[in-house]
């Protein structure tokens, strides 16, 4: 199956009926464009750029960061690249254990909050981020926005460090699209309002599972728990997607839902513009979106949500892909 997955790695991934999914990539480090490449993504859904924060005793400078900004946008060409500011803080701690320990990280100082906070930090990598944007053709997302203020905060600092780049003349080219990750029960629930302001929405199911379900993603003892099909996770995703669509706006998946072939025909169905996962997924989810309708996926999604527990929900779309792949 997979050999056969490969030689068709470079058509568009495209239901019998038309409907089509860009199928992109997630990186950490720019090291893994090649792997990409030969998987045939068509572009960039998620690079986590704190990768390059880790393990080092100081965090990188603007013209290291911008070195390797350039170096992603270039080797993609004209594919479009999603580059997250810093998702640091929680389970990502910066530097080597000097980090004073919070003791409920995943609710504490990560992400864009932690960015907030250490505007420098921000600032720095806002710089790198607009100064190689005209390498490519880049987009940009916040992490863990929870509501509108962090959403207008952390734009107003992007357009602050672009007025400063252009006073002191350095080329800028055109505006990029500024995306968030929707990644929190309230983002879920207030998308509508969300979409209004931000350019696209990439759902991040890793969080969105551990903080709808109250579900810590690091504690092995309540791992059974996480349920990536529970009835309230697959209501969230779908007021997410009717938002991006009423307002006009692209929304993406970059969790590890998105690679998972299970659960292909259920983000067809949902209705995602784009699904961003690991290299070796890509081919996979590619040939089982190829062979299936999105009718079809439809009405076992809508079959699936009439179900109500998780266990239930995952029985039956487990079944019904055996039957179809
Ligand atoms: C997610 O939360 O689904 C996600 C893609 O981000 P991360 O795994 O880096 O938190
Ligand atoms: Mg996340």
């Amino acid at each position: 199956f997979e050999a056969k997955a490969l030689e068709a790695k470079d058509l568009p991934a495209q239901s019998t009926d038309g409907f089509r999914i860009r199928l992109v990539g997630n990186i950490e480090f720019p090291e893994e464009i090649q792997s990409l490449l030969s998987h045939g993504a068509e572009g960039i859904g998620l690079y986590r750029t704190e990768f390059m924060f880790l393990d080092r005793k100081s965090p990188p400078g603007e013209e290291e960061q911008y070195r390797a900004y350039r170096q992603v946008l270039e080797a993609m060409g004209n594919r479009p690249v999603t580059i997250r500011t810093l998702d640091l803080g929680g389970d990502k701690v910066p530097g080597k254990g000097k980090h004073e320990k919070e003791p409920n990280p995943a609710m504490g100082l990560r992400a864009i909050r932690y960015c907030l906070a250490n505007r420098e930090l921000f600032r720095v990598q806002l710089r790198a981020l607009l100064r190689a944007s005209v390498h490519g053709n880049m987009r940009m997302m916040f992490p863990l926005i929870c509501g509108m203020s962090e959403l207008r905060e952390a734009r107003s600092e992007l357009e602050a460090c672009r007025t400063e780049l252009g006073r002191a003349g350095v080329p800028l080219g055109k505006r990029f699209q500024v995306g968030i990750m929707v990644e929190t029960p309230s983002a879920a629930l207030i998308a509508d309002r969300l979409a209004q302001e931000a350019d696209f929405f990439s759902v991040g199911t890793n969080d969105l599972i551990q903080y709808s379900l109250a579900i810590d993603r690091q504690n092995r003892d309540v791992a059974y728990l996480y349920k990536p099909l529970h009835l309230s996770v697959l209501r969230s995703l779908k007021n997410i997607v009717t938002a991006a669509k009423e307002a006009g706006i692209p929304v993406a998946m970059c969790g590890e839902m998105a690679g998972d072939p299970v659960y292909a025909l259920v983000l067809l169905a949902l209705g995602f513009d784009e699904l961003s996962m690991t290299a070796g997924q890509i081919p996979t989810v590619k040939s089982i979106i190829r062979q299936s309708s999105r009718e079809d996926a439809q009405r076992m999604l809508d079959a699936a949500m009439d179900l109500t527990t998780a266990e239930e929900i995952e029985r039956y779309i487990r079944t019904e892909m055996d039957r179809r792949l």
